[in-house]
């Protein structure tokens, strides 16, 4: 088994989960197969419980684990599906301990950090090795900062794993920020070394220093960071801030970084990571001339990252057609009371996306009616698709207090409800409906036109679903249920008829989309909206 361990030091939000995506885009562009995984220090099971606001959004894998956003890169950049294996945080590790404790399977023994902990890290690290069984290098985030509380158990793991797998077998990358003093034009290495000096207080010393800055650091400094740090020159490497992420990949690929990799670890690939493609993305990136202003509609916009593949898969969809997606981040909450007509007179597009929970419910029900009576481009997205069909229900067929049951349980039309039997005395952390199932496209319909295939599988998080008793209702008003779960008869896609472009998914296509790949329903939306004269 062999680990790629990334690591973090000075201040977090370093954008290490970019830069260790990048190298893995550089393996398994050598021909490699890459694993990612993410350790995350807090006492959470998963960021399925977490505000958006402490940790921006929840990525759903295939297999419907909820975990951190930077799983997202990982499965972006490196142009690959990951497992449940893919996240392991504290609150996992300490509960699997505690559960065994309870179960008597320590046989009297005395449960500690190390080994018990450590070890129950280790066990799922080697999961996650194995998880797709052909994995040839897996690369291991750290998240938080070295010389965090929480994250020394982590760190005293790696440690042992390099004594146990061996030099050659285990890889140790540091990123750092190089802060730039604007008054002396100065960079200065000092936090580094300190922060160098951390890790090896830990036991650990990187092989290789990525160091974050804003400014080009010059061999000199890098020389100096290498002596001080005490690893080869030509393993300190520059990460600095770039237009377009992609560039990252490449810049690391000039210093050679995938080859110091490769050579230490002994992998047996290609000589160089094909990366023309790539190349050509952040080209076509860069030449861009023509803009779009699309609205996202949502109750945590004050923090985009809470809304991080939607984010993304608008701007893929967008390199697609050539042109520049502005964001226009509309509060949900403050729409109630806004002039919809105003605030959405500069957008060719509206797109309503996920959420929970009451806060901001109408306002979003206003942008959607607004995008159904004027012919705006329109894009829902699971709670965008539920209220989709309340504004319907309300509106068109008159059913005044329409509601999904999570809002209101005693409406006398509940459009969007529990299935019957569903979550009997259910909790709340863990008990969604996740992951991926099967959605059968209709005939005829825009979706079939744009996905070019009947059968897909996409990914879902939530807990209510569309109440099948209303469909009729729905289909004489021009609503086509044109993508149906063809085992359990669930909705999971809507268009409607007499509207440019008005669709809406049960599931979540965002999870989806790839910087060379966007999602269909994304170029859709795009698309028309690029068309779409705004008024
Ligand atoms: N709150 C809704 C549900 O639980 C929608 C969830 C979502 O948008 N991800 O069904």
């Amino acid at each position: 088994m062999k680990f790629i361990f990334v690591t973090g030091g000075v201040v977090s939000s370093l954008g290490k989960g970019i830069s260790a995506a990048s190298i893995g885009r550089l393996l398994k562009r050598r021909g490699l197969h890459v694993f990612s995984m993410k350790l995350d220090p807090y006492l959470n099971i998963d960021p399925g419980t977490m505000s958006p606001y402490q940790h921006g959004e929840v990525f759903v894998t295939k297999d419907g684990a909820e975990t951190d956003l930077d799983l997202g890169h990982y499965e972006r950049i490196i142009n690959t599906d990951l497992t449940k294996e893919c996240s392991v945080t504290s609150g996992k590790v300490y509960q699997a301990v505690l559960d065994k404790e309870r179960r008597g399977e320590y046989l009297g023994a005395t449960i500690q950090i190390i080994p018990h902990i450590t070890n129950e890290i280790k066990r799922r690290l080697f999961d996650g090795f194995n998880a797709k069984g052909n994995t040839d290098v897996c690369i291991v985030e750290i998240g938080g900062t070295v010389g965090d509380i929480e994250s020394l158990p982590f760190f005293e793991t790696i440690r042992q794993l390099r004594r146990e797998l061996g030099y050659e077998n285990t890889f140790f990358v540091h990123t750092t920020l190089v802060p730039y003093l604007p008054t002396s034009g100065e960079i200065k290495t000092k936090p580094t070394q300190h922060s160098v000096k951390e890790l090896t207080g830990l036991g650990i010393q990187p092989d290789a220093i990525l160091l974050r800055s804003p400014v080009y650091i010059d061999k000199a400094t890098k020389r100096k960071v290498a002596l001080f740090c005490n690893v080869d020159d030509d393993a300190v490497i520059l990460v600095k801030d770039v237009d377009v992420i992609y560039e990252v990949a490449i810049n690391l690929q000039k210093q050679k970084l995938d080859d110091l990799i490769v050579n230490h670890l002994r992998l047996e690939c290609d000589d160089v990571a094909k990366m023309d493609d790539w190349e050509e993305l952040i080209k076509k990136i860069k030449n861009i001339k023509k803009e779009v202003n699309i609205a996202l509609v949502g109750k945590y916009v004050k923090l985009h990252d809470a809304y991080l593949s939607v984010y993304e898969s608008l701007k893929y969809a967008g390199y697609f057609h050539n042109v520049k997606v502005n964001v226009k981040w509309v509060d949900s909450e403050e729409l109630e009371t806004l002039k919809v007509e105003e605030v959405f007179n500069d957008v060719s597009g509206i797109i309503v996306p996920g959420g929970f929970g009451s806060r901001g419910i109408e306002g979003k029900i206003r942008a959607i009616k607004y995008a159904r009576e004027n012919n705006i481009p329109f894009l829902g997205l699971c709670l965008g698709m539920q209220l989709s069909l309340v504004e319907i229900a309300r509106d068109v067929l008159g059913y005044e207090d329409a509601n999904s049951t999570e809002f209101n349980s005693d409406t006398t039309h509940k459009i969007i409800d529990y299935l019957p039997d569903q979550y009997k005395g259910i909790k709340l952390g863990g008990t969604m409906r996740l992951g991926e199932y099967d959605c059968a496209l209709m005939e005829g319909s825009k979706a079939l036109m744009l996905y070019g295939e009947k059968n897909i599988k996409e990914r879902h998080r939530h807990r209510y679903e569309f109440n099948n008793e209303y469909k009729e209702d729905f289909e004489r008003v021009g609503v086509v249920f044109s993508g149906i779960n063809p085992k359990t008869k669930l909705c999971e896609l809507i268009e409607l008829k007499n509207h440019p472009f008005f669709m809406a998914s049960q599931f979540h296509p965002e999870f989806k989309s790839r910087p060379l790949k966007p999602h269909p329903l994304f170029i859709g939306f795009v698309g028309e909206a690029v068309d779409h004269k705004p008024s």
